[in-house]
């Protein structure tokens, strides 16, 4: 049994990177600073606490936003690493709805990344405070002031260090806390030495400090009078000063230090401790009171495990949560029981009697909860905010390699969507095939990586079917006659049709018989036969639209004419209209909305082009453009890929059908053939 920690003995804080900066490491490093971990865990061996899933040890990435709580100094820190490629952009979002501060974690070498400003604009819109280490100091080409440099040239918040390096690449040795003034050591574990600031870095060290002590001064009106009287603030001012001005996001403090070398750390989980808000510190989320019952709590991530079920992590905004009670789940309006409160570090997992607000916790074996539901009690119902997902864009077709996996698939999807909320599944019930969206060709790849892992169910996938479609351009008169002597019973229908173009209108069907030439009782046989026909085209098997049917004449006879009989002539008759009709193929147009920084926007346009889009018109938004276009379906299959390529992930896009339009000729041919080609083989 865990120790229960009081709401201001909690922080919780999400570690946000480009992938390689450093955050799984970094975590670690925490984790065996505060003696949470016996040994160092090593990214590069698999052996890293929060990694800890077989696809993102094979990978060497984190996939999964994996919580890791640690101790320091009397307080519970809930350390949550997230992944830092864009396909797992849902993980960081959820994250970020769960803690009260975000770790940037930059490489001291690439400086500011992709995913390192996409980060940082979540934390800045979410309103919660941000503190940037500059990692990896000990390596070949690590630079600190490069990388400061970097940021204030990229991010508009006042960036300002509040270590500085001593010593770089090889030589990296430890850090001048400029709060403290004093120089810091650390050895194999972490422990911290202090000594004074080295001779060669007492100028640098004035500079910095005082624009340490500038931005702490700005944060509260007395402080800034004082300073800017030419008074000297006392350590207790300064330190009041950044807590404040940090709460307030008015400025991002800048550390430094190596995750390997356990450089930094220590300082950094002073830092956490000494100066980040605790949840009782931050303004009450919309749906809660964190000082009192009633308990809500949001869930902010599902794992779906064959084994243990369902883990379910939440995040306690007011309340206790209390184990062996009942919880009420305000989205589904279903109340259940609940057995013991996990506290889940990686994979490991300890039980608790009670979480406070502000700290986290998992379930296992929820029935109605998913992820972004509120947790609360029924006689006391209260709702919180849910998460927005991005929806997700790249098709994929998916079938069970094996024939009778068919049901099982389906159980593992659902069971896989519950994880996962940027996943989506939809069967096209035109070309009848399964379809699984992601985000991007590495998140589809994982996923059906786990469908083999957890579920034992292997699945094939294929760019999926493009629905294409026919139609006529003229219009044309045509007989069809269905006779046969067979000994005793023959069989004969004869039907005169005009099959013509129709606007707007999948098919329409009229009669305009003269004097009985074809009884009224076989016209529905007629529509029937012209129907079943459409189904499955003429030019290339896709269904027929946009066609108008006219009975106009015919002959029957008393003895041998049948429902059945008419319906084949009738088909016969479409059929040979359809082909004299000039046929063409219809394919879907999209309408796109793609969103690009400015400078990609050419690129973008080149590519469009190149894909037969049109055009449509641009709009900025901020740094942003909107590019809108029309383009055929069957040329946005790939386009999560391309434009992340064009764009190096910082571009999104949306797409909803729009209309059908005709093929052109050569492309046309093309699809035929193929069509022909693959029905020959049976
Ligand atoms: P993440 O993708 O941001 O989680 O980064 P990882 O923690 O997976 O680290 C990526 C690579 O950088 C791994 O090979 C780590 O061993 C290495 N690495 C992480 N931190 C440091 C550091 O402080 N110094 C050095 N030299 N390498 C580091």
């Amino acid at each position: 049994m865990l120790k229960v920690y009081q709401t201001d003995k909690i922080r919780n804080i999400g570690v946000f990177a480009h992938g390689g900066a450093g955050k799984t490491s970094l975590t670690e490093s925490m984790l065996f600073a505060a003696g949470a971990v016996t040994r160092l865990g090593k990214v590069d061996e698999g052996t890293t606490t929060t990694d800890f899933q077989p696809e993102e040890i094979k990978r060497k990435i984190t996939i999964n936003a994996t919580l890791a709580p640690c101790e320091w100094k009397n307080h519970k820190i809930n350390i949550i690493d997230t992944p830092g490629y864009s396909d797992f952009i849902g993980e960081v979002k959820a994250t970020i709805r769960a803690v009260d501060a975000a770790l940037i974690v930059l490489c001291a070498v690439s400086g500011v990344e992709v995913q390192t400003e996409v980060g940082w604009e979540l934390a800045s819109n979410a309103g919660i405070p941000k503190v940037a280490i500059i990692n990896k100091m000990d390596r070949e080409n690590a630079n600190f002031y490069r990388v400061l440099d970097n940021m204030k040239s990229t991010f508009s918040e006042n960036v300002v260090p509040i270590f500085l390096p001593i010593g770089a690449e090889a030589s990296f040795s430890g850090i001048v806390d400029l709060v403290r003034m004093k120089a810091l050591s650390f050895d194999a574990t972490g422990k911290v030495t202090e000594s004074d600031i080295p001779a060669d870095l007492q100028d640098s060290t004035g500079t910095y400090r005082e624009a340490m002590v500038e931005a702490a001064a700005e944060a509260d009106d007395s402080l800034l009078e004082k300073y800017l009287e030419g008074e000297e603030l006392t350590q207790d001012e300064v330190l009041l000063g950044l807590k404040k001005a940090l709460h307030a996001g008015t400025f991002v403090p800048v550390l430094c230090g190596s995750a390997l070398k356990m450089i930094g750390v220590a300082s950094l989980l002073d830092l956490i401790v000494d100066n980040l808000p605790s949840p009782a510190e931050l303004p009450a989320v919309a749906g809660s009171n964190l000082t009192a019952e009633p308990l809500a709590a949001l869930i902010f991530k599902t794992l779906a495990d064959p084994y243990v079920g369902k883990l379910t992590f939440f995040r306690v905004f007011s309340g206790i949560m209390k184990s062996d009670s009942y919880i009420y789940n305000a989205n589904k309006e279903k109340e259940e029981k609940i057995g013991s409160i996990l506290i889940v570090r990686g994979k490991t997992q300890d039980t608790v009697t009670e979480v406070h607000a502000g700290d986290i916790g998992a379930l296992a074996k929820l029935q109605e909860s998913s992820t972004g539901d509120t947790i609360c009690r029924k006689d006391k119902p209260s709702q919180l905010e849910g998460i927005s997902f991005p929806e997700p864009t790249l098709a994929l077709a998916i079938a069970p390699k094996s024939k009778g996996d068919e049901d099982k698939l389906g159980s593992a999807l659902s069971r896989i969507l519950e994880e996962d909320p940027t996943l989506k599944v939809e069967k096209n019930v035109e070309t009848k095939e399964t379809l699984l969206y992601g985000m991007g060709e590495m998140h589809v790849d994982i996923t059906i990586e786990k469908l083999q892992r957890k579920f034992g169910v292997e699945v094939g996938t294929a760019d999926p079917k493009v629905p294409y479609r026919e139609t006529i351009r003229t219009s044309v008169q045509v007989e069809g006659k269905h006779k046969k002597q067979t000994g005793g019973h023959g069989q004969f229908g004869h039907v005169w049709l005009t099959v013509e173009p129709l606007e707007g209108k999948d098919f329409e069907f009229e009669e305009k018989v003269f004097g009985g030439a074809v009884p009224r009782q076989y016209f529905p046989a007629v529509e029937k036969g012209v129907r079943e026909a459409m189904a499955d085209g003429v030019l290339a098997g896709y269904p027929a639209t946009n066609i108008k049917v006219t009975l106009y004449d015919g002959s029957y006879h008393t003895v041998d004419s049948s429902e059945m009989a008419f319906k084949i002539a009738a088909a016969m008759a479409f059929k040979k209209g359809v082909e004299k009709a000039k046929p063409v193929l219809l394919e879907p147009i999209m309408n796109v909305e793609i969103t690009v920084p400015e400078q990609f926007m050419g690129d973008i346009i080149g590519d469009l082009n190149g894909k037969r889009g049109r055009i449509l018109g641009m709009e900025p938004q901020g740094r942003l453009q909107i590019i809108r276009a029309q383009v055929p379906l069957s040329e946005m299959f790939r386009y999560a890929i391309d434009l992340k390529s064009i764009t190096q992930g910082r571009g999104s896009y949306r797409m909803v059908f729009n209309q059908y339009e005709e093929v052109p000729q050569r492309i046309a041919e093309d699809i035929v053939a193929k069509k022909a080609a693959s029905s020959n083989q049976g």
